[in-house]
């Protein structure tokens, strides 16, 4: 009789956020003096989509102010109602190279919110559990912790909304207690809180990111610290569900569902969407 393989369990392959259809409408580099093409609307300054903190020198900061603008628009119920009006169905150009993260992104899906916003979009969502995900949010100088300690790395850098969880971890209420926060305060957020640039991540030494990043017991154990900066948080989270891994999101996902004109509170489930590649057990911190 011959006898089966074992069933190898093997690392997800590269994580890479989906792209959306090229029919959906799509980011259009802008050039000054150049037309822009057919069905293409400008966000780019001067003009009422314009993002007051685009001017951002490095990568990371042009990063940080996308999330800026992100949060700033989820509180603009007039921004929000006009986007669906005047830009839905519209390229969205703006002068920042293709590449770059832009507010460009942000219009977009706030032109076309999807009814499920975990379907897919131009953001990257990540659910931790709590309180880590409300302490990543507090900026450093304040006694955040932007360290989350993970079993699985990803190639992604960017903005990364984040979802708090159900599940909260006891020994990090005392970790913020001791930098001297609310640790209840931080344990009841709940839902989506706000994004913050994921910046880098390495292998977990014993001696790096002390004393916010969890270092290995021992030799097997495969940890790796995300960094985050340029915090961004909502001033009410928005109800959600969490998922497992890091996964392409609607900026929507900050936004309140009766700002973006839903009816319903809450998105049916969607039997159609794709079930991302999982992460290893024990992927979240
Ligand atoms: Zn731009
Ligand atoms: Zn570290």
């Amino acid at each position: 009789m011959r006898r089966r393989r074992p069933t190898l369990l093997t690392r997800p392959a590269r994580w890479e956020p989906p792209q959306p259809a090229w029919l959906d409408p799509q980011p259009v580099r802008q050039h000054p003096g150049v037309a822009l093409p057919a069905h293409t609307r400008s966000v780019a300054s001067p003009g009422p989509w314009t993002s007051r903190w685009a001017f951002a020198p490095t990568w990371q900061g042009r990063a940080g102010a996308v999330i800026d603008y992100a949060v700033w628009l989820a509180g603009r119920v007039d921004l929000l109602t006009a986007a669906r009006t005047e830009l839905a169905g519209a390229n969205l150009a703006c002068y920042c190279p293709l590449d770059e993260p832009c507010h460009r992104d942000v219009l977009l899906d706030v032109a076309n919110p999807p009814a499920d916003p975990l379907a897919g979009g131009r953001a990257v969502g990540l659910t931790l559990r709590r309180p880590w995900a409300s302490l990543l949010l507090v900026p450093r100088h304040l006694g955040g912790i932007p360290i989350h300690t993970c079993t699985w790395s990803t190639d992604y850098r960017g903005p990364v909304c984040i979802f708090a969880g159900t599940r909260i971890v006891a020994s990090a209420k005392s970790t913020a207690a001791t930098a001297g926060l609310d640790a209840d305060w931080h344990t009841k957020q709940t839902g989506w809180l706000g994004a913050a640039v994921l910046v880098n991540i390495h292998r977990a030494g014993r001696h790096c990111c002390q004393p916010r990043g969890a270092h290995p017991r021992n030799h097997d154990d495969r940890l790796y610290h995300w960094v985050f900066t340029n915090p961004g948080r909502l001033a009410l989270p928005t109800y959600g569900r969490g998922f497992l891994g890091l996964r392409a999101v609607s900026w929507t996902v900050l936004m309140r569902r009766r700002a973006l004109g839903f009816t319903h509170l809450r998105p049916s489930p969607d039997p159609s969407t794709p079930t991302p590649a999982a992460p290893p057990p024990g992927a979240s911190p």
